[in-house]
Formats: structure tokens, C-alpha cells, sequence
């Protein structure tokens, strides 16, 4: 191995931001392992880093020990979207409870940096508004989104005993709604939807009147805030929030979707799921300070990103059904 190369695992790799973390650290200089048991992951996501001779992909699920030889470890794998972690709730919770012991305990034996993806879902429905790192949250754990709020809730103490006790060097940042490239087509997430809704000519369905809020963050912005709190000094543990805070109601988003895509969709009201936070919006000043990182993409831009992507990906899609 070159000197100043690092062996970097990535679980979730073939995901969404697993797959934009994967290119940006191999075009770093970087050797990546992508770790991942394509539950949501996709191949096609990763496809066009096969040839690189320094990427290396492993089928596995992370519930599972691994035993690998790495200097850091990125830790994505879980569905994200509720349909997705509401499928197989208990294998939810077990893969960011089990998953993150299995992965802290690869970190104490090989005395790799470990980083957890946790979520703004830990903050629950917040009644704080934006939401600093302070706020312990307000989440049911009794509901439909439990498995998941709980599992990273879980897997934070998990990270922080670690860090206590083994002295393992963890890093534990908070992501909020991103949105970009490579997202599911089919996973209900607002950003898909309304862009494919809008591409196809469909209703756009908007949950609620569309009063509720959140702020959307574009993931190569995203990626950079992860990699930032990688390199990060060791005492910079987090938790930190990495997020946009420009907040907008699910409304506005629908009018700038039909306006960017120039679709003739009409906005349809559907039931608000239960326990569907009513606002949602990342207070960053932690990331400001400790990691000199704000998001750079405006909404419009990254909006325009990802139409472009799911415009190819309708094509293609198009093509296969004729061929
Ligand atoms: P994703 O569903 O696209 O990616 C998750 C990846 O993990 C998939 O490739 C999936 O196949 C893999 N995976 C699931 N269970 C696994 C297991 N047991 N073993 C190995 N691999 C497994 O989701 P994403 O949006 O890329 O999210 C990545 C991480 O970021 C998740 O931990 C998620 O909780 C967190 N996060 C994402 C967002 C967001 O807005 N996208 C927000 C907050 C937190
Ligand atoms: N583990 C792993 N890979 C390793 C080292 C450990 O997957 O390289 C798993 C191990 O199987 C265990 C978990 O991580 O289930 C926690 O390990 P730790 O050493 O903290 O706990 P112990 O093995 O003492 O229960
Ligand atoms: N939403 C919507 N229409 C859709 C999908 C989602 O109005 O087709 C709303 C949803 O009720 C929520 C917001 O958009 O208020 C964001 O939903 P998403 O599932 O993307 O993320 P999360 O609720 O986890 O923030």
C-alpha cells in the first residue's frame, strides 16, 4: 500500500450516499471496501467503479462479524426511507444495533476511526425548532418509525460506550433529508416522488396540506461534511448535524418541481402519515465551527441534478420495456 493510502470500509456502499461516498474517497487516492447486502443497495449504483483496481466489493450483511483488515470505517448500511426500514422492522433495529456493535468491534481490534450515519429522526417529531445536538428529541417508541429512530438512537450509545470504554475513536454525525442522484425510484421519499411524478405527468401527491417542513440537503454537500468529520481532529467525536437548514414546506417543493420539470402534474392532498414530523431543519452551527462546512448547492441546482438523473434513468427504463 502507498504511503498516506488508507483502507476505508464503507457498509451500505451500493446505497445512495454510500455510492457517492465510495467515488469521492476513491478519487481521493483512497482503497475502498464496499460492504453491502443490496437490500436497497444496487449494483448499477456502483457499476461504473468496478474497473478502479483500488475499489473492492464484498456481499455481506453486517449483522453478521466481519473480519477485515481497514484504517477506517465508514458506517451506512440501513434503510433510510420508512418504506424501506417498515418492511422488516426488526431487522432494522437489528442492523443498526448489531450492525454497530459488529462494526465498533472491528474498530477496537483494528484501532480504526469509525463513523456512524445517525439521523435527524433521532430528534423524533421535535418540539425545538431547529434542532441543536443538545435536544435528546421527543420519538414514540411505540410507533411505526420506531425500529428505526430507536435502532440509531441505540447505536449513538453504542458509539459513545465504545469511545468510553475501548477508546475506540469514533465520529458520529446526524444527517438530515438529502436528496440527489442515485435516490430510490420507488421508496415514497418526497424528492422521488414529486420528480417522477412530475416527469411522468402523474398527480403529485402531497401529504397533508403540505404545511409540514423540512430542509433539504444536496449529497454532494453532504459527502464533503462526512469526509470533513473523518479527518477531523480526535478529539471531535459529535454528534454533529450535517444538514441545509433552508427550510421549506412540502408545498413550495411540489411548485418548484412542476415549475423546474415544466410538467402539466396537478397537487393532489393524501392522508398525512402517522407520525410525520410537521418540521424539520438542522441548526449546523457545530458543523460551522468544528468543521468550517456549510452546504454550497442551492436547492434549484440539486433539483436540477436530479431531474436530469431520473429523466436518463425513465429513458433507460423506456428503452429495456421496448427492447
Ligand atoms: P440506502 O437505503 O440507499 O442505503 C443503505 C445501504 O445499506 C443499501 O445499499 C443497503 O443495501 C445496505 N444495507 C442495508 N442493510 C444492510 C445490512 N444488514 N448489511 C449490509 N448492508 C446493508 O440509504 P441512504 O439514503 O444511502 O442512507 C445511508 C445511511 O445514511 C443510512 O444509515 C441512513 O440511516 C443514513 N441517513 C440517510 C439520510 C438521507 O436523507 N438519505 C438521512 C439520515 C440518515
Ligand atoms: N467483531 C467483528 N469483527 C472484528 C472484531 C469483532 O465483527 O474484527 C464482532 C464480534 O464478533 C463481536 C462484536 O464485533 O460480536 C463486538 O466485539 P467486541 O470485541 O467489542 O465484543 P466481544 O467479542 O467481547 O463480545
Ligand atoms: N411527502 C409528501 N408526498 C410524498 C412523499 C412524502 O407530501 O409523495 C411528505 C411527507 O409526508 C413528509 C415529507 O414529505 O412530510 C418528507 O417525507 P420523506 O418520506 O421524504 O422524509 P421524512 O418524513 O423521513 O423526512
Amino acid at each position: 500500500m502507498a504511503m498516506g493510502r488508507k483502507r476505508v470500509l464503507v457498509t451500505g456502499g451500493a446505497g445512495f450516499l454510500g455510492s457517492h461516498l465510495c467515488e469521492q474517497l476513491l478519487e481521493a487516492g483512497q482503497d475502498v471496501l464496499c460492504v453491502d447486502n443490496y437490500f436497497t443497495g444496487r449494483r448499477e449504483n456502483i457499476a461504473h467503479l468496478l474497473a478502479n483496481p483500488r475499489f473492492e466489493v464484498m456481499r455481506h450483511d453486517i449483522t453478521f462479524p466481519l473480519h477485515v483488515e481497514v484504517d477506517e470505517i465508514y458506517n451506512l448500511a440501513c434503510p433510510a426511507s420508512p418504506v424501506h426500514y417498515q418492511y422488516d422492522p426488526v431487522q432494522t433495529t437489528k442492523v443498526s444495533v448489531i450492525g454497530a456493535i459488529n462494526m465498533l468491534g472491528l474498530a477496537k481490534r483494528t484501532g480504526a476511526r469509525i463513523l456512524q450515519a445517525s439521523t435527524s429522526e433521532i430528534y423524533g417529531d421535535p418540539e425545538v425548532h431547529p434542532q441543536t445536538e443538545e435536544y435528546c428529541g421527543n420519538v414514540n417508541p411505540l410507533g411505526p418509525r420506531a425500529c428505526y429512530d430507536e435502532g440509531k438512537r441505540c447505536a449513538e450509545t453504542l458509539f459513545f460506550d465504545y469511545a468510553r470504554k475501548h477508546r475506540v475513536r469514533i465520529r458520529v454525525i446526524r444527517i438530515f433529508n438529502t436528496y440527489g442522484p442515485r435516490l430510490h425510484d420507488s421508496d415514497g421519499r418526497v424528492v422521488s416522488n414529486f420528480i417522477l411524478q412530475a416527469l411522468r405527468g402523474e398527480d403529485i401527491t402531497l401529504y397533508g396540506d403540505g404545511s409540514q417542513t423540512r430542509a433539504f440537503c444536496y449529497v454532494d454537500d453532504l459527502i464533503r461534511g462526512m469526509t470533513a468529520m473523518m479527518r477531523a481532529d480526535d478529539d471531535v467525536t459529535g454528534p454533529i448535524n450535517l444538514g441545509n437548514p433552508h427550510e421549506i414546506s412540502m408545498l413550495t417543493l411540489a411548485q418548484h418541481v412542476i415549475a423546474l420539470t415544466g410538467s402539466r402534474s396537478r397537487i393532489v392532498n393524501r392522508p398525512l402519515p402517522q407520525n410525520d414530523p410537521t418540521q424539520r431543519c438542522p441548526d449546523i452551527t457545530r458543523a460551522r465551527q468544528v468543521l468550517d462546512w456549510a452546504p454550497r448547492v442551492p436547492l434549484e441546482e440539486g433539483l436540477r441534478r436530479t431531474i436530469a438523473y431520473f429523466t436518463e434513468r425513465l429513458t433507460e427504463q423506456r428503452a429495456e420495456a421496448a427492447a
